[in-house]
């Protein structure tokens, strides 16, 4: 008998923004695609000690570059302690044509100065950004922002070049992913508003609370 899910709270990310909110340890954080695909760039903090932060890269290498159910989240040294484990992820694990996956862990955050020096875009909201403002009402300033986890981000390793490339985001509208928190957290969401797989979607998240 799986556990019962009671809802908690339901934060909605406005496309192209980004949210900050808590998750209690043991609570599960469901990431939807209910309002369409949507790249979802994702960072986590230790509720008591926001230095404790997701380390995208030591995740990369335990975990592998498109975690899915059964991975862990992992902290920065000297932590480096599981922070949320994935419990359900409904997205196809088949490889598209190109050979891209879904949810990334190559990727970092987009930021203003890449779209401007890269894409000579001045006026394109940032991820970094977006978590920045985000995190700014919990008291944390804009060195608190890592790179990210990208949920249903579609990316891939060109064999031949050794170049990462990235793909639209097509996820269903009942794909979700489902992360147990295994220490309290802040988190913040940016529903990604860059161009590597553009998208123009709201991020839903929910937040519950299980009981046997
Ligand atoms: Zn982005």
């Amino acid at each position: 008998m799986p556990d019962a899910m009671t809802l908690q709270r339901r934060i909605v990310v406005p496309a192209g923004h980004g949210r900050a909110f808590e998750v209690k340890r043991g609570e599960i954080l469901r990431l939807t695609q209910q309002a369409g695909p949507q790249v979802i760039d994702f960072n986590a903090w230790n509720r008591e000690n926001p230095r404790e932060m997701f380390w995208a890269g030591r995740t990369r290498i335990i975990e592998g570059a498109h975690p899915t159910a059964g991975a862990r989240l992992w902290s920065v040294e000297p932590w480096m302690r599981p922070m949320f484990t994935i419990l359900v992820d409904t997205a196809d694990r088949a490889p598209s044509r190109r050979g891209s996956r879904f949810h990334d862990l190559w990727y970092p955050r987009c930021n203003r100065r890449y779209h401007q020096e890269f894409f000579g875009e001045s006026d394109r909201r940032s991820c970094h950004r977006n978590l920045t403002e985000a995190i700014a009402e919990f008291g944390l300033g804009e060195e608190y922002v890592h790179d990210t986890f990208n949920v249903f981000m579609r990316t891939g390793l060109d064999p031949e070049t050794q170049t990462f490339f990235a793909e639209a985001a097509d996820s269903r509208p009942t794909d979700y992913m489902d992360l147990r928190a295994e220490m309290d957290c802040l988190v913040a969401l940016s529903a990604c508003p860059g161009h590597t797989a553009p998208t123009i979607n709201d991020v839903i998240a929910e937040v519950y609370r299980t009981s046997p």
